[in-house]
Formats: C-alpha cells, sequence, structure tokens
C-alpha cells in the first residue's frame, strides 16, 4: 500500500467519522484499525503510534480527560458566560421545542415531518365556522365599525358573547368552546377577512390574558368563579403588562404591590397594595376584569422571608376604588378598544395572585408560557386569513380592471406582485396550519410562534402593500368600498404587538432558539451553572464532546454538500420537490456550523450582535417556512396544480437562506473566519435566484382565473355572495367577467373590431340586435357590466361627511 493511498484512505474516514457524527470511541477504534493496517505495509512506524497514543489515550480515559481538558475548559466557560437574569433564564425555559430542533441541528428528518398529523377540524368546531362565524361576518360592516362608530355595533357585541367567541379557549365543563388551536385559527382567519377590529376583538381573550392564565394557574376556586363568567361573556378580560417605561424590556415593569394587611369588603385580611401606569391594553376600557403583571414586594415579610417576591400576576375587578380605567387609544384607525389604565394603593387579598399567594413571584414563567402558545395563533392567524381574503380580491381586482384595453393583471409589472401575494398567503396559510397543528400535539413552541408572529405579520405588511399598489388610487380613496385600507393602516399595530418585530428578529428567534434546539449549549449551560462539581464536570464533559463532534460533523458536511451540490442527498420525493428537500438540509447544516462558530467566536458577545444573531435566526425562520409549506403541499394530496405557489415559496425561502448566510459572512467580525466560512458554504459562489418570472406568470393567471387552486387559496374566507360582502361580491364579478370575456371575443370576431371592454351592456344590446348573442348572453354582458361599474367605482362623500364628529352625530 501506498503512503498517497493510506493517507487518502485516513482523510476519507475522518470525513466519512464526522458526517456520519460517529463517537470519539468509535473513530479512535476505526483510526487503530487504519494504523494497524498501515503497519502492516510498512507505512505507519512506532512514532506515528506514539503519536497516536499521546491524541488519542488522554481523550478517551475519562479521568485524565476530564482533569486535563474538560475542567479547564469548565472554568474558563463560567468565566465567560454571562450570569442569566431569572427573567432570560425563564424565558429561555419556557415552551418546547418540535421540528424548529430538528432543523437548527442540521439534518432534517423529512419523514418525521410528513408524519406529523394533519390538523382537522371535529364536527362541533366546522359547524361554529360555518354557522356564528358567518353569521357574525354578515353583520359586521368594516366602515361603519371602524369610521362611524369607532366600535363594534352593540348587536355583534351581543352576538359574540351569547355565541362564546370568547370562550374558545375556556373548557367546556366551565361553559367554553374548548376548541382546538387549529380551530380558533380558522375562526380568526374568517373574521379577520371582514374586519379586524373583529378578529382583534375576538382574538385577545382567546390569546394571552386571563381565560388562559386562569385555565393553566388558576385555583380552583378561581377558575370555578371566573372562568364560567368569561365563557358566557359576563366577565370581559384585559391583561395589562406594558407600561410607559417598560415597552419591549417588560420585565422592568416599575408597577408594583407591597404586601400588608388592610381591610377588604368589611374584613380584615392579608393583601397588597397594587400601584400601576400602563398603557396600550386591549380591551381595558370596556374590562371588567383587569389581569396585572406587577412585582410584588414584602417588606415586613408577612409572607416569607423573601423581600422582593418578583413578578406576579393577579385579576383586579375593574370597579374597585383607586383604579382609573375607561379612557381609549386610537391605534391607526381600526379601534378597537385599547386603552391605558391607572391604580393608585389599590388594596386586594392575596387571594387575587392568579394561582394564589403560592404564585406570588411566578408572574414572569407563566406570562413567557403562555405567550410561547398565544403568539403562533392570533397574530399569525389574522395576518393569514388578511392576506388570504386580499390574494382573492387582488387577483380578482387585477382581472376586471383594464387599462391600455387589457387586464392590468396581463402586465408583467403587475405580475410580479401578484405573485408575491399569492406564494405568501399560500405559505403563511402553511404555516399557521403547521404551528397550531404543533399546539395541538401538545407542544408549547416558544421558537416556532415567535417565527410564526414575526414571519407572517412582516408579509401581511408587504403584502397588503402590494396590494395596495395593484389597486391604484382605488386602495387609496378610503370609504364602504376599500377593502384594503383598513388592512393596510392595521398591518403595523400586528407587527408591534406582542413582542415588537426588530425585537422579536433580533433577539428572540435565534436567542431563544440557539439555546432551546441546540443539542448541547442548554446542557453545557445547565453544568456551568451546577454547585456539584463533580456533577458538573461529568456534564460539562459530556456536552462538551458531544458539541465538538457535533460542530467537526457540520463543518465537513457543510463542505461536502456545497462542493456536490447537495445533489447526493436523499430526498423523501423524486419529484419536482426533491432538490428543495436537499438545499433545505444543506443550509439547515450551514445554520447549525455558523451558529457554533458564531458562539465560538463572540462567546457571550453574540447577545449583543444582534445582527448576527438576527441572519442566523432568518435562516432558522426560512427553513421553518419553507418545511411548513412542503408540508402543506403533502398533506393536500401533492396537487400539480398548486406547485406554482409552492415553488415560489419554496424558492424564496431558499434564496433568503442564501442572502441571509451571505450577509452574515460578509459582515463576520472576525474577517479570517469570515473567508474560511465562505470557503467552506459558498466555495462555488451563491447560485440560487429568486423565484423566476415564469412562475409568477402562472401565480398571476391562478389569481385571476377562478379554478380549484384560487379556491383552495382562499379556502376558509367569508366569500359568501351576499350584497353586503364585499369579497363575496367581487367573486361574483370576476366570474361574471371572465364568463362574458368568451362572449366579447365572439362580438368583436363579428363585428371584425377590436371593442375596448367597457359599456358591456350597450353592447349586449347591439349584439342581441344583430343576433349575434343569445338572451342569456346579453344578460350576463349586463350583469358583468354592472359589477365591473362597481368594482372600478370608489367612494366620494359630502364635503361636511368627513369631518371628525360628523359621521358620529
Ligand atoms: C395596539 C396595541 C395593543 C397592545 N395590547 C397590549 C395588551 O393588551 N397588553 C399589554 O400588556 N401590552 C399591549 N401592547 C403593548 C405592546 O406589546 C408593546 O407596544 C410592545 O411590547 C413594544 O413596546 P413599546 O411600544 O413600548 O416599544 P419599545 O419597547 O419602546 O420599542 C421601540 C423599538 O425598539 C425595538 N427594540 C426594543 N428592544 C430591542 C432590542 N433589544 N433589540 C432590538 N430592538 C429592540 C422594538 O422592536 C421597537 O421597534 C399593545 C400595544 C399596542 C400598540
Amino acid at each position: 500500500m501506498d503512503i498517497i493511498i493510506w493517507l487518502f484512505v485516513a482523510i476519507s474516514l475522518t470525513w466519512f467519522m464526522s458526517y456520519v457524527r460517529a463517537s470519539l470511541s468509535s473513530y479512535t477504534f476505526s483510526f487503530a484499525g487504519l494504523m494497524a493496517l498501515g503497519s502492516l505495509f510498512d507505512i505507519i512506524g512506532i512514532v506515528s503510534w506514539l503519536l497516536f497514543a499521546v491524541i488519542a489515550l488522554p481523550l478517551n480515559i475519562d479521568n485524565i480527560r476530564q482533569q486535563f481538558i474538560s475542567m479547564p475548559l469548565l472554568a474558563l466557560f463560567k468565566k465567560i458566560m454571562p450570569k442569566m437574569s431569572t427573567t432570560e433564564q425563564e424565558a429561555i425555559d419556557a415552551g418546547t421545542t418540535w421540528f424548529d430542533a430538528d432543523l437548527f441541528r442540521g439534518d432534517p428528518d423529512w419523514k418525521k415531518l410528513h408524519n406529523y398529523p394533519r390538523p382537522r377540524l371535529s364536527t362541533q368546531e366546522q359547524a361554529f365556522l360555518d354557522g356564528p362565524v358567518e353569521e357574525v361576518c354578515a353583520m359586521v360592516n368594516d366602515w361603519h365599525t371602524t369610521h362611524v362608530i369607532a366600535d363594534l355595533s352593540p348587536e355583534v357585541w351581543r352576538f359574540l358573547k351569547d355565541n362564546k367567541f370568547f370562550a374558545m379557549i375556556i373548557k367546556k365543563k366551565y361553559g367554553g368552546l374548548e376548541f382546538s388551536a387549529f380551530a380558533q385559527s380558522r375562526v380568526l382567519q374568517k373574521l379577520t377577512g371582514v374586519s379586524s377590529v373583529l378578529a382583534s376583538t375576538v382574538g385577545v381573550p382567546n390569546s394571552l390574558g386571563p381565560g388562559e392564565l386562569l385555565q393553566e394557574y388558576g385555583t380552583k376556586e378561581q377558575q370555578d368563579h371566573y372562568l364560567p363568567r368569561l365563557a358566557s361573556g359576563e366577565e370581559i378580560p384585559c391583561f395589562a403588562l406594558t407600561s410607559p417605561e417598560a415597552g419591549s424590556d417588560a420585565g422592568a415593569i416599575p408597577d408594583y404591590g407591597i404586601i400588608c394587611h388592610g381591610k377588604f369588603e368589611g374584613k380584615d385580611v392579608l393583601g397588597m397594595k397594587l400601584t400601576w401606569d400602563k398603557r396600550y391594553i386591549t380591551l381595558a376600557p370596556i374590562a371588567t376584569v383587569l389581569g396585572l403583571a406587577f412585582k410584588l414586594q414584602d417588606p415586613d415579610k408577612l409572607l416569607s422571608e423573601q423581600q422582593d417576591l418578583g413578578i406576579t400576576c393577579a385579576l383586579i375587578p375593574t370597579n374597585l376604588d383607586g383604579i382609573t380605567i375607561g379612557r381609549r387609544h386610537f391605534p391607526l384607525n381600526i379601534p378597537f378598544q385599547n386603552g391605558p389604565t391607572q391604580g393608585n394603593e389599590v388594596f386586594v387579598p392575596l387571594e387575587f395572585i392568579i394561582g394564589g399567594a403560592k404564585m406570588a413571584g411566578q408572574g414572569w414563567r407563566m406570562l413567557v408560557e403562555c405567550l410561547s402558545v398565544g403568539r403562533a395563533i392570533t397574530l399569525p392567524s389574522n395576518s393569514a386569513g388578511g392576506i388570504k381574503a386580499t390574494a382573492l380580491a387582488t387577483g380578482a381586482y387585477s382581472r376586471i380592471r383594464r387599462q391600455f384595453k387589457i387586464p392590468i393583471g396581463q402586465m408583467e409589472g403587475i405580475e410580479e406582485p401578484l405573485a408575491r401575494i399569492g406564494g405568501n398567503a399560500y405559505l403563511m396559510d402553511a404555516v399557521t396550519t403547521m404551528s397550531t397543528g404543533a399546539i395541538d400535539l401538545g407542544e408549547k413552541p416558544s421558537v416556532i410562534s415567535a417565527i410564526a408572529k414575526y414571519h407572517l405579520t412582516e408579509k401581511m405588511r408587504s403584502s397588503i402593500i402590494d396590494a395596495m399598489d395593484i389597486h391604484g388610487g382605488k386602495g387609496i380613496c378610503m370609504g364602504p368600498n376599500n377593502y384594503l385600507a383598513r388592512g393596510y393602516q392595521g398591518a403595523p399595530i400586528a407587527v408591534t404587538v406582542e413582542g415588537a418585530n426588530i425585537l422579536t428578529r433580533s433577539m428572540i428567534i435565534y436567542g431563544q432558539g440557539a439555546i432551546r434546539c441546540h443539542p448541547y449549549v442548554l446542557a453545557e449551560l445547565a453544568a456551568a451553572n451546577n454547585s456539584d462539581n463533580e456533577q458538573a464536570l461529568n456534564d460539562f464533559d459530556h456536552a462538551l464532546f458531544g458539541h465538538i463532534g457535533f460542530t467537526i460533523s457540520n463543518i465537513s458536511r457543510s463542505f461536502w454538500f456545497s462542493l456536490t451540490g447537495s445533489h447526493f442527498l436523499s430526498s423523501p420525493f423524486s419529484d419536482n420537490t426533491h432538490r428543495y428537500y436537499q438545499l433545505l438540509t444543506r443550509f439547515s447544516a450551514n445554520l447549525a456550523m455558523l451558529s457554533d462558530v458564531s458562539m465560538l467566536v463572540l462567546g457571550a458577545d453574540l447577545k449583543r450582535k444582534e445582527r448576527i444573531s438576527a441572519r442566523l435566526g432568518d435562516v432558522l425562520s426560512q427553513l421553518y417556512l419553507a418545511s411548513a409549506t412542503l408540508k402543506r403541499y403533502n398533506d393536500e394530496g401533492r396537487k400539480s396544480a398548486d406547485f406554482p405557489l409552492v415553488q415560489w415559496a419554496v424558492e424564496d425561502c431558499l434564496y433568503n437562506c442564501q442572502h441571509a448566510i451571505d450577509e452574515l459572512i460578509n459582515n463576520f467580525p472576525n474577517t479570517a473566519i469570515a473567508k474560511l466560512l465562505r470557503l467552506i458554504i459558498f466555495p462555488l459562489g451563491t447560485k440560487l435566484s429568486r423565484p423566476c418570472d415564469k412562475t409568477a406568470h402562472k401565480i398571476a393567471q391562478l389569481l385571476q382565473t377562478p379554478c380549484a387552486t384560487r379556491t383552495r387559496l382562499g379556502h376558509g374566507q367569508y366569500l359568501t355572495r351576499d350584497g353586503n360582502n364585499i369579497f363575496g361580491k367581487l367573486e361574483q364579478v370576476l366570474e361574471d367577467i371572465t364568463h362574458s370575456e368568451a362572449i366579447f371575443d365572439k362580438i368583436c370576431n363579428d363585428l371584425d373590431k377590436k371593442l375596448a371592454f367597457t359599456q358591456l351592456d350597450n353592447l349586449a344590446e347591439l349584439a342581441l340586435s344583430k343576433h349575434i348573442i343569445s338572451t342569456a348572453e346579453a344578460d350576463l354582458l349586463v350583469t358583468a357590466e354592472k359589477g365591473r361599474q362597481w368594482v372600478i367605482a370608489v367612494d366620494d362623500f359630502d364635503s361636511l361627511e368627513l369631518t371628525a364628529y360628523s359621521s358620529a352625530s
């Protein structure tokens, strides 16, 4: 055997063992075997064996390895790792990881993804969607709500309460509906297509708030008292965390409670005096019960030895003395009930703490745990529902509205934003389905919920801007017939609430993901914080060497995938999606490697290097969004007609992954390592491009033509063809127009003229008189013309009507 061959085999073995993530002992044994073979052929001599022994023995003998390698590294790790605050620790501990962990770890199991059950509605849930949800959609007039009365009408409020819209999460034994997360999402999607005030009003009590907190943590007495009253709408809840001084940094709330004795309802009780100043609180102006977060202090040690108990949540009836509540904020012309509240030394018994006195100081943990569920439902569903309705309406408008004698949707410039709207609508629905499906499987997916909240609200905002551009002046002039402007105005609200998006992208997605999803970091951190030194060393040693093997493996996998274009990777399908799985696995390996290298190079500074962690979070997010899209395609039976939507969405995600990695490497603080990273990840350059024009053209066609794919895209939206439903009416006009086009072409042919597609009613009369068309066809042209005129019309007002108080008076 030649030395060159031996070296080649040694390198291949090293690469293979790291690729398959072999253990240290398997690697040592295989290498020893190879060394023995080398000795047989006189290639390996005594010096090589000695060198091998010097490296391999300490690594494989636990005591030596721990003493000389792991122990000093543990000491260094303890020194450089910043102390985690309790609030940070509780945020990290909250919730669970799910498929996000697979994506983070560099080797996603695609079969597992496709084996997760597809969420389904129960008969009761479907009946609710077909019954009360349809009914309330028909009752709400969004212009009246937003412009005239700045609230839902009293009839709508009554209907919502009577039909338990505020009790979707409350268990049946308390009189609630006990719906799945998937069903809640479908309800919100439908409502939001009609009115964002309606969807927010229903969404909030079902999201993070007293109902959720009581069910999870309330005492039996609290549950028995409040839950039936919340279910029936007798009590209206709100939840107040944010204060003027503490928005994103919610753990820094200055609001406080002091434990003391006092009189409540005539009796001497141990209680707390609460003082708060909160703002932006949804439903506060009409709430009867206020969920309040504050910092509890026990200066006289009446409850325990601890004086600062920490963030605590309590339920406070809003009619107590000392409470100011009722004033309203005016969030961007979307006048759902939202406002400030203050309390000055309001005395309440300790039993008002959610979960009772034993839960004093547990408030932050309660909140972050509930948020890991709620954040995946309300805002993502409102965004997905909004964009689905927008996609259908904009597709219809693009076909109906003509300029330069052709539908504007045939123009290439319009096809581009149309494709973005269509592709995003498909993806967003897929993400809400997969994320709520995870919740229904028992997960509390904190990282996924942050991804869904951030990306879906961002996509909603960019898509509604696309839709506005396509509609031109029709989108801009407000009035009862403008179906876009309120969505456009409201989009930044969703971006801001439940963790403002810049913060969510910069800190939460990767910050939580890195620690929660990483196979070793959490264990290393736990070991570093363990006061039992022996156990700490054992745990750290185990995690550290696992971590080193994991990193080496991701480096070798990343390089191999880049060099081979990932063509040799297996994929669960051999059709036109197979390449997507290969590329996603490649980017997943890149993410795992980049994440470890960033942690290694930046250490604790990574927390402050927000633009690095934001880009790592972007890669994780795009992998998740693409996975959800592919899952939807598979769950819906891999219908080839839907493929352009899948193609656009997944190729957009892949391009965004590449872009995020490219930017990360360009801006990596250590230039030498950045060069090495580029060599490993992009040795042949960046190859992927955005979805192509052909795909965009196909999607634009799909959105403008009544067909099964289009119907699936808008599935579950309120499209009932009654006179008040703008979206239903648009669907009807689209159908009438598409049927009329054939009749119109027949008339043009017969008359041998290229006519303008206007005044179809006059044309119908002429063509009927010349026996070119039948009476039924003429009737259709007349109807289509009426619809067309309605679609292109914009609202106008008497100038007095627009002054601030005229509409209400
Ligand atoms: C309409 C509406 C309804 C609301 N409903 C409720 C409710 O029912 N209950 C409740 O308690 N609260 C509610 N909120 C409050 C909401 O959650 C906060 O507005 C939000 O947390 C942001 O706080 P802030 O507005 O004070 O912004 P700030 O905290 O001042 O943030 C300003 C900007 O700085 C960014 N930022 C902050 N920290 C970082 C960081 N570390 N890295 C990068 N960027 C950062 C933010 O992303 C944001 O872009 C509501 C708000 C609104 C507007």
